[in-house]
């Protein structure tokens, strides 16, 4: 009897550890969970296809033809804000255009002239407010001149840089232009993060003005954080992810007061500029 009670007591408190559950949570036949399962695997299916696909020439040609639409809305909207803050609208007149190098990252870019968007982007982009969203901002950064006044920054940067290995040399060491170097890399990044906030900024505000829904721009950067967890968190060239998720819900707010109240949909100016 003492050696029976001993074998079965590990049993005992197996059971009084297995405490059920005290309210009605619902279960799901294996059929249902089976249905959720062909939809959760659709996502995953589709992260890899984005991800590992190679583009065909049909699915480049239909990245064209839906990008071209997409394109003169937002020119329509950059020209007319341009025209409410003042600007001469043919200044404010840029080509989008799909990235044909670049097939692997999910990016797009403006180079003061241009604005580009790769393939990725284009796949990654599956509705037109979030290609609205990609293509407003990169649209902003050419209005707003970044790119040149990255290059100024740039050449500052060299300057001061050029003096530190010039005062160095007389000195006797051979820098090799490392300050020069450096002065470039620092002027380059000095208003990064800053250029990027501005270009989510004005951005919104042009994605307004080309009708498209604005509040789901800032849901892109939640999706951005699925598709790219390593990036997402870094700041340095960027802000987070998190931070213009902020920044672009607060601006949400702000043009959808302004369009309520019939006030003039432009980005605020700071106080000297205004
Ligand atoms: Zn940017």
């Amino acid at each position: 009897m003492r050696v029976h009670l001993l074998k079965s007591l590990p049993v005992v408190f197996l059971l009084a550890a297995c405490a059920q559950p005290t309210t009605q949570t619902p279960y799901f036949d294996s059929g249902a969970v089976a249905q959720e399962e062909a939809v959760q695997r659709a996502y995953a299916a589709r992260g890899q296809q984005m991800l590992n696909t190679p583009f065909t020439p049909q699915e480049l040609s239909a990245m064209e033809q839906r990008l071209a639409m997409h394109a003169s809305r937002i020119v329509n909207a950059g020209q007319l804000l341009c025209d409410k803050m003042g600007r001469d609208p043919a200044t404010c007149t840029y080509t989008i255009r799909l990235s044909t190098d670049d097939q692997e990252n999910l990016n797009a870019y403006a180079d003061g002239e241009e604005i580009f968007i790769t393939p990725p982007m284009m796949r990654f982009v599956d509705t037109d407010d979030k290609l609205g969203t990609v293509l407003a901002h990169e649209y902003a950064h050419n209005i707003m001149g970044h790119v040149s006044a990255k290059k100024r920054n740039a050449m500052a940067g060299m300057a001061v840089g050029a003096l530190a290995d010039m005062l160095a040399a007389t000195q006797g060491y051979d820098t090799r232009g490392t300050f020069s170097e450096m002065g470039v890399n620092h002027g380059l990044r000095a208003f990064s993060p800053d250029f990027e906030r501005e270009a989510d900024y004005v951005g919104l505000y042009v994605m307004a003005l080309a009708q498209y829904d604005i509040a789901e721009a800032p849901k892109l950067w939640r999706e951005m954080t699925a598709a790219d967890p390593e990036g997402a968190f870094l700041t340095g060239s960027h802000p987070s992810n998190p931070e213009r998720y902020l920044l672009l819900d607060h601006t949400k707010n702000e043009i959808v007061h302004k369009v309520r109240s019939g006030h003039l949909l432009v980005p605020n100016l700071r106080p000297e500029q205004g």
